[in-house]
């Protein structure tokens, strides 16, 4: 492959058709690093329409800093989290501020190595965060660019490190800001998991797998475990029982408690959600008396249910009963 006239074509394809206006990408903006990690975070597990109609400008709002991150409390920025789920990502963010306040003068390092020491960064995200925010040449494999290379240099079962070594000699050191939102978008817009439109690819003369995307196909479905949980809603005065959950994939998350029993309850609906590898039936029942339901619990009234964190799955039953409650 001519690596250089790879390069180029991709970098004129990010000219015309590249998402050059998000806002992460604006070069100008003040703690540029840090407004890069909060969006990386996010995009680990939420998608770019959701996180720019809802999340990232209120929490950069709401935290314009890494020190005003680092001063805030595990409840608040859970607050702020609310709806965006996977709440690990909010608790590890928190961390990371606390520890780049303690340990890095208030700053974000600058060096792929130290930021894959902080709490919830990956190498990806090391990357993204070492090119994006500072600049700096380095190259990074998510499972976008992972699909890309596979398919340009027709790989069957590459090892991480072949991955990896195949980022690095296409990378343009010259533009790595670029060449790397490039790849990102030619993974989200061109180069898709399923349907890539091979012939809108400003790439597709040097991509040697094209022929084979069959045979090169990585889509796997993720195993998911179905499970059942039987939820309790209980209403006293306008006000509504929750638990608050110590369980880890909810940590300090409010919940509609579980129920010891169901028989005889009266059963409001089913509700799917999925969460991780769950796939989860909701049955939802009202119970008239605490005895019922098997934890502990806090009540909240309409206001008050604004201002404490809750899980996605939790804001769903909520939607449900809204018309009651
Ligand atoms: S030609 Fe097709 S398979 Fe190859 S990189 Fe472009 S979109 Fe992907």
């Amino acid at each position: 492959m001519n690596i250089s006239l790879f390069q180029a074509e991709l970098l004129r394809w990010y000219e015309k058709e590249g998402r050059r206006t998000l806002p992460w990408r604006d070069r100008s903006m003040p703690n540029r690093p840090y407004r890069v990690l909060v969006s990386e975070i996010m995009l680990q597990q939420t998608q770019v329409k959701t996180i720019l109609e809802h999340y990232y400008f209120p929490f950069l709002q709401k935290f314009p800093t890494l020190e005003s991150l680092a001063k805030a409390s595990e409840e608040e920025v859970l607050l702020q989290w609310r709806g965006m789920g996977y709440y690990t990502r909010a608790r590890h963010l928190l961390k990371c501020a606390k520890i780049c306040l303690r340990d890095f003068q208030g700053v974000l390092p600058d060096c792929v190595e130290l930021l894959k020491t902080l709490p919830g960064i990956g190498s990806y995200t090391a990357g993204a965060v070492a090119c994006f925010g500072f600049d700096r040449a380095v190259c990074f494999v998510d499972s976008n660019i992972k699909r890309i290379l596979i398919r340009l240099f027709a790989l069957y079962n590459p090892t991480q490190s072949l991955l990896e070594s195949k980022a690095r000699e296409i990378l343009n050191i010259q533009h790595p800001f670029n060449h790397n939102q490039a790849l990102i978008d030619l993974g989200a817009l061109i180069c898709t998991a399923t349907n890539p439109k091979c012939l809108l690819c400003p790439v597709s003369e040097f991509c040697k797998g094209k022929e084979d995307l069959k045979a090169l196909n990585l889509k796997k479905t993720p195993k998911s475990i179905k499970k059942s949980l039987h939820i309790g809603i209980f209403e006293k005065d306008s006000h509504i029982a929750l638990h608050k959950s110590q369980e880890r994939l909810y940590y300090n998350l409010y919940n509609f408690p579980l129920l010891k029993s169901h028989q005889s309850l009266q059963k409001l609906g089913i509700l799917k959600h999925s969460y991780t590898k769950y796939l989860l039936d909701l049955h939802i029942y009202r119970v008239k008396n605490l005895e019922s339901l098997a934890q502990s619990v806090e009540f909240f009234n309409k206001e008050s249910l604004q201002t404490i964190p809750i899980s996605s799955m939790t804001l769903k039953i909520l939607e449900l009963l809204e018309k009651d409650f």
